[in-house]
């Protein structure tokens, strides 16, 4: 799958100066590319405990997207799921430690031990205070010793970096940490593998499946398990997350791995939400992407139970744009629909002459219903035909509601039908020219001077003027002769209709995407059902 860097090698300094040119002053980098990626505050003076984070890239916006007041002091970059270098990691211990010293969080991967873990002891031979926690968090293999640090990493970032910036000292600092590791638990699921840039996409899981316990560099997961949507998707993985859930209140994190579209999130957030596998989940961070997977289409949750304290730690606000919040979850607040809606309905009145010519004006449509069909098949979606002839029906159906008696408050009656009973851009298009035509027969207009007016509500509405091939070229010409009377008004909309087979450049409704060979010789539709109706009363 093509993606959009440069090469493989390049990708992620490029990717941090990105990031840096909009960070708008609060980020700086170490100049030490492409080998020491270090990316720090600016605003800091070293007064309080430093936290320094990182790992392999690709989890972004771990773990740039932390760095700031309230979270991280530094986050050192690897490649792609590589380690960064025991270098790497001095060099960003060096530069944000003072007297106060500096508490490393670290995902348990043996890589990042390692490198973490021998520039502790480097930076604690130049005199400089350094703990160092493991995160753990994942759940998916039971049995492992080692569990993996995947997207429960968050809670350690947040709450360890409220603690560190209220000025706490680096044993209270490292000891919550310690806590919150203690007692958090992640697990995924994902219905795709992830893009590795430079290397070919595995097509490991099948339509249908979805991957359970996955890891954040493409691991495998633990299970395959049956794919049948969001919320046994969500049950699935509260049910593994509930042994690990202590009692009490509890906070999830619902992650983005990467790929799910935010649509997809909040349907996952509103199955959270729902569910009482895990009782007491009180509290929602995201859903976004915070630790994911590059392109992975997967999520993940992880739960915490909290104490007062910690709750207060998380839900300090902190300037950074890539920290979702941790909201209280809420019933979804309902407002009544505003009154406007149930329209008010007309007083219904008899007239034996208009009802006649209301039907005789229905009837052209339904007749034509095979031909504009065919006309908008050539311009269109095909649908024109039928969405005319429908709505002549309903407003035949209709008949005995309307107040044929009453002229003024018939457009209004026949518009408030249309909008009923019409879909598609011509029924909307006629809906506004009855409503819009009713306005002003009530205001005294004559009736041939409320049909203009109609007229110039669709096009302002629609957009559409004279020669963009739709139903105001037969319209505008039939308004304009009608005083003449019918015969006059129908010659005029036929010329105004035969002359829109010879536009090509239709620049309103779905013609406008056409190419001109398919619309070369064919009327558009809109046009030639108005021609056929002035042709019809004639
Ligand atoms: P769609 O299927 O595109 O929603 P219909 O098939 O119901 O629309 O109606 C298509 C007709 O609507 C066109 O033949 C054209 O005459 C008319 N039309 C489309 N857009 C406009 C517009 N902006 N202004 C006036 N008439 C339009
Ligand atoms: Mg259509």
């Amino acid at each position: 799958m093509a993606q959009f860097i440069n090469s493989k090698e390049a990708l992620v300094t490029e990717a941090i100066d990105g990031v840096l040119r909009t960070a708008r002053g609060r980020l700086a980098r170490l100049d030490g590319f492409p080998h020491i990626k270090v990316v720090v505050r600016t605003d800091w003076d070293k007064s309080k405990v430093a936290l320094v984070s990182g790992g392999g890239s690709g989890h972004e916006p771990a773990h740039v997207g932390y760095v700031g007041k309230g979270m991280l002091t530094a986050a050192v970059c690897g490649d792609v799921f590589a380690s960064p270098s025991v270098d790497a990691v001095l060099a960003g211990i060096l530069a944000v430690s003072g007297p106060a010293g500096c508490l490393l969080i670290v995902k348990n991967y043996t890589g990042d031990r390692l490198n973490f873990g021998l520039a502790a002891e480097r930076a604690r031979a130049f005199g400089i205070k350094v703990s160092m926690v493991i995160v753990d968090d994942d759940i998916a293999l039971p049995d492992l010793p080692q569990a993996r640090g995947v997207a429960g990493t968050l809670f350690v970032h947040k709450i360890a970096g409220a603690l560190a910036e209220s000025g706490a000292d680096l044993d209270t600092v490292n000891a919550a940490a310690k806590q919150v590791i203690d007692q958090v638990a992640s697990i995924g699921m994902s219905l795709d593998t992830c893009t590795v840039p430079g290397s070919p996409k595995e097509d490991r899981i099948k339509a249908g499946k979805a991957e359970l316990g996955l890891g954040i560099h493409g691991e495998s997961g633990v299970e395959l398990v049956d794919f049948t949507g969001a919320y046994a998707a969500m049950k699935t993985v509260l049910e593994r997350l509930k042994p690990h859930a202590r009692s009490g209140d509890k906070v999830a994190l619902l992650n983005n791995l990467g790929g799910a579209t935010p649509l997809e999130m909040s349907v996952l957030a509103e199955e959270l939400a729902n569910s009482d596998t895990i009782g007491e989940i009180r509290y929602l961070i995201g859903p976004a992407p915070m630790m994911t997977s590059l392109d992975m289409r997967g999520f993940s949750v992880s739960i915490l139970p909290v104490s007062d304290a910690e709750l207060a730690l998380l839900q300090s606000p902190v300037p950074l744009p890539d920290w979702p919040g941790c909201s209280e979850i809420n019933t979804p607040e309902l407002l009544p629909i505003p009154d406007g809606l149930t329209p008010i309905k007309p007083i219904p009145s008899g007239h034996p002459a208009t009802a006649a010519f209301v039907a005789q004006c229905c009837d052209v449509f339904i007749a034509a219903e095979t031909d504009l069909n065919a006309l908008d098949a050539q311009s269109g979606d095909g649908d024109t035909g039928s969405t005319l002839a429908g709505a002549a029906r309903a407003l035949k159906a209709a008949m005995d509601q309307l107040p044929l008696a009453d002229a003024t408050q018939l457009y209004r009656a026949i518009g408030l039908e249309l909008s009923q009973s019409m879909g598609g851009s011509s029924g909307v298009l006629l809906a506004i020219f009855f409503s819009a035509t009713g306005d002003a027969a009530s205001s005294g207009l004559s009736h041939v001077e409320a049909l203009k007016v109609g007229l110039a509500r669709v096009q302002e509405v629609g957009g559409a003027q004279p020669g963009d091939r739709t139903m105001i070229d037969a319209m505008t010409p039939a308004l304009a002769t009608l005083p003449e009377g019918f015969a006059a008004a129908a010659k005029a909309a036929r010329k105004g209709a035969d002359h829109t087979a010879s536009i090509v450049h239709a620049k309103a409704g779905r013609a406008s995407y056409i190419s001109e060979d398919r619309l070369i010789g064919h009327n558009d539709p809109g046009a030639e059902a108005v021609a056929r109706l002035f042709e019809s009363l004639a």
